[in-house]
């Protein structure tokens, strides 16, 4: 989950950023809209995949003023999860992020490998569960953490929201 910075120049047309090194904040309050990619004719994708990421909504709700709806259709969804088999196992997942000229948040899109990370963290279905909670978590507009115990860690030693990362997600929405 270690990603390289690479931000554009551009900042007036929707200039994309890698999540990860900056806090971000969406441009509008409110609730999120989630799309799922659905289905996916990947080696190694189950239906299971949804129910994960279905946990990992439920967990990052808890934080206060944190309301995300999953839609069905990508076209007027805020924040898109596609999954794929092109990520190296070094970084499972990685998220895109759209600004605003005043640098809010108009768009994340989510990639995560279908495949688990080959770590020792937790089981296979947990570290996955933990890749998406973490890219989720870059979604909403969390930097990485420097803290070991977050999971928005860069290599995160644990395997759920922990309350560090809800306490820096309530500090980011009720920054200025
Ligand atoms: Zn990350």
């Amino acid at each position: 989950m270690v990603v390289t910075h690479r931000e554009s120049t551009d900042e007036s047309s929707g200039s994309a950023v890698t999540a990860g090194n900056s806090a971000y904040r969406w441009a509008h309050p409110g609730t999120l809209h989630l799309y799922v990619q659905s289905s996916s004719s990947l080696a190694g994708w189950s239906p299971h995949h949804l129910a994960l990421v279905d946990e990992a909504v439920q967990a990052w709700m808890h934080c206060e003023g944190v309301r995300i709806e999953v839609v069905s259709w990508p076209v007027n969804a805020d924040v898109r999860l596609y999954w794929t088999d092109r990520l190296p196992p070094t970084n499972p997942g990685i998220t895109m992020l759209y600004r605003r000229a005043s640098g809010r948040l108009t768009r994340a899109d989510m990639f995560i490998s279908v495949l688990p990370a080959p770590w020792n963290t937790g089981t296979p279905d947990r570290v996955l569960y933990a890749t998406i909670a973490h890219e989720l978590g870059h979604a909403l507009g969390l930097p990485h953490d420097p803290s070991a115990g977050a999971l928005m860690h860069p290599s995160p030693l644990v395997t759920e929201v922990t309350k560090l990362d809800m306490d820096r997600l309530h500090t980011l929405l009720q920054g200025p």
